[in-house]
Order: C-alpha cells, then structure tokens, then sequence
C-alpha cells in the first residue's frame, strides 16, 4: 500500500454557514462548493488548504454518524482521511494483517473518492479513512 497524502481532514459541525464564517473570514480559506452526501446523511464543505482540504460535515439527519458522533463527543475533528492509490488493494493487505475494517468494500464520498473506513479500534483511536481519487 502507498499512502500518498492527508486527503483531508473531516471535522463535524452543528451548523455548516456559521463555521464557514469562521474557516473563510477569520482565517481567510475560501470555501470551494458544498456537496450533500445521502448515502452518509451529512451535507459537506471543501475548503482547500496546500494540497490538502479541511471538510467540514453537518449531519442531514439526527440518526446519521455525524450527528451520533456531536451528540457524544462535540463539534471537533472526526476523521483523518490519507489518499492510496489503489484502494481495493489497501483494503485486502489490512485485512490480511488483521486489522479490523468498518467498510470491507470501498464506497463512494464526497467528490466522488472512492472511500472507506478503518475500524478506530485498531488504529489507536483515529477514525481513518481511505481515499482513492481519479484526479489530483
Ligand atoms: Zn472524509
């Protein structure tokens, strides 16, 4: 597997319009598009920074994972995303080293990556995610 870079960082938030204000006139990152993701509940912003994007996730629903996740641990960073270049085979050397996996076939995410989670469990706490992207 070769990790190429932190794709992004996702941090959940209450309220997408009031922490852009914070992201894009405090610290002066422009907001690249917003994007609704059903399959995930969650209604996402881009905001690019270097070569990587912070994103920022409200939920669309009180049951989705951002929304559990706000409910038990507050607004805050909530995964850590690394760019792969191929993710299937990312997934199967995992699994092949016992690491615990939340999604055994990649899906599709925000800007249409390929992605998946690692099970937090086996990964000292971080809520990783893989992403595999066709550009960029
Ligand atoms: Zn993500």
């Amino acid at each position: 597997m070769k990790v190429q870079r932190v794709d992004h960082i996702g941090i959940a938030v209450n309220n997408l319009a009031e922490t852009l204000l914070f992201y894009e006139e405090i610290l002066g990152i422009k907001c690249q598009g917003t994007e609704e993701v059903a399959e995930q509940k969650v209604k996402v912003a881009f905001l690019p920074v270097g070569d990587s994007e912070l994103e920022l996730l409200e939920s669309t629903d009180p049951e989705g994972p951002i929304a559990k996740f706000i409910a038990s641990r507050g607004q805050g960073i909530q995964h850590i995303a690394l760019q792969v270049d191929n993710i299937e085979a990312a997934l199967a050397e995992l699994k092949e080293k016992g690491i615990r996996l939340i999604d055994e076939k990649p899906r599709y995410g925000a800007g249409g990556a390929k992605i998946a989670f690692v099970h937090p469990k086996d990964t000292d706490g971080v809520l990783l995610e893989l992403a595999e992207r066709q550009t960029k």
